[in-house]
């Protein structure tokens, strides 16, 4: 569920959230990897891996050796194996209906079920539908694991902000959503050998201070190629002779922290061979960092360093077959794929940096 922020799930009153809470296992929040925006946290669910790693670093960025990429449903930009990719190796059949980079083979591995191109106009009923479709296959042409993307509040808070009551609105018709789907798996009676992950990419904030990165180097007059996030953007220069001159002239923003590659921390999984620019610029919430002016800029967003901003957080919660109801602590993206290998009692493979969470 896109943008749906961890404290969300408690202000169910009666849909499938609330449903779940009172059922199910409830993680206090689910930490989404930096930057914390869709491309990068989806990949890091499906992977098990940090960005650095996978290398999708924000929707849209540049490689020094590939060129740009923005949006794109070409797989093979991901450097590090999707879950759907390692079942259908073992000859394991999955479906995705939308999840970013599942729209083409990965390497060559192609996934049995899937439906494409991504399209936000597809409705939710829709979505419910085709997987109780798929759950209802006879057993050798069933998938074992079933990925899909939902709205969320993501839309209508980037627009609106998060205080705005088209976005509690559209959390109640998310939270029907999902009872409707706990309620046909129910009819059903597959909950014995069913488990339902929720989860979102990330969290959401208000913000209202724009800082126009390419303009500074513009007024400069420094040449460069960028890649820019709302909370990270990355700066490869033509001439490396600008390095200090361009540091110097992003420093004298003090909404900024500007750091040349090698004084990035390797903890905030920012560095990758490629993708990684000759400088990187970082902001907090309520700042954004964009490339243009806009009329009509978005009140709500979401990129932010998690480690040190909370609106990030997002929601994991579990119920069916193997979950204990209980509340547990905060638990990380990079945990999700192997939690569900876990589930499915296949081998975790150690390319994978998260660890199984316990569920029962
Ligand atoms: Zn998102």
């Amino acid at each position: 569920m896109d943008g749906l922020r961890h404290d969300y799930p408690a202000k169910s009153k009666s849909g499938g959230f609330s449903f779940i809470s009172s059922n199910g296992l409830v993680a206090e929040s689910l930490v989404p990897v930096y930057q914390s925006t869709t491309f990068p946290t989806h990949v890091s669910m499906a992977t098990g891996v940090y960005p650095d790693k996978h290398g999708i670093m924000h929707n849209s960025f540049y490689d020094r050796e590939k060129g740009s990429y923005s949006y794109s449903p070409e797989a093979n930009w991901i450097q590090s194996k999707p879950i759907w990719a390692y079942l259908e190796e073992k000859g394991i059949k999955t479906a995705t209906y939308f999840w970013v980079g599942s729209e083409t083979a990965w390497n060559g591995i192609n996934i049995t079920y899937n439906k494409f191109p991504f399209s936000n106009s597809v409705s939710e009923e829709t979505k419910i539908q085709q997987i109780i479709d798929w759950l209802s296959l006879p057993d050798t042409e069933r998938p074992r694991l079933i990925m899909t993307w939902w709205h969320g509040i993501d839309s209508v808070a980037h627009k609106h902000g998060m205080n705005h009551i088209s976005v509690a609105k559209k959390f109640a018709e998310q939270d029907g959503h999902l009872l409707d789907l706990i309620n046909k798996i129910e009819a059903e009676d597959l909950w014995k050998k069913l488990t339902l992950i929720v989860v979102s990419d990330h969290g959401m904030t208000d913000i209202s201070n724009f800082i126009n990165v390419k303009e500074i180097l513009k007024k400069a007059d420094i040449q460069a190629k960028t890649s820019i996030g709302p909370a990270v953007a990355h700066i490869f220069l033509e001439d490396q002779k600008d390095l200090s001159k361009a540091i110097k002239v992003f420093q004298r923003n003090k909404f900024l922290e500007v750091k040349s590659k090698v004084e990035i921390s390797n903890t905030l999984h920012l560095v990758h061979p490629t993708r990684t620019g000759d400088i990187v610029i970082l902001t907090k919430s309520p700042n954004m960092l964009v490339s243009r002016k806009s009329n009509n800029p978005p009140i709500g967003m979401h990129g932010y360093n998690p480690e040190n901003n909370k609106d990030m957080e997002g929601i994991f919660l579990a119920y069916g077959n193997k979950i204990k109801p209980s509340q547990i602590n905060k638990v990380k993206q990079v945990d999700v794929a192997p939690t569900i290998l876990s589930l499915m009692n296949i081998d975790i493979p150690t390319y994978m940096e998260g660890k199984k969470i316990e569920l029962n």
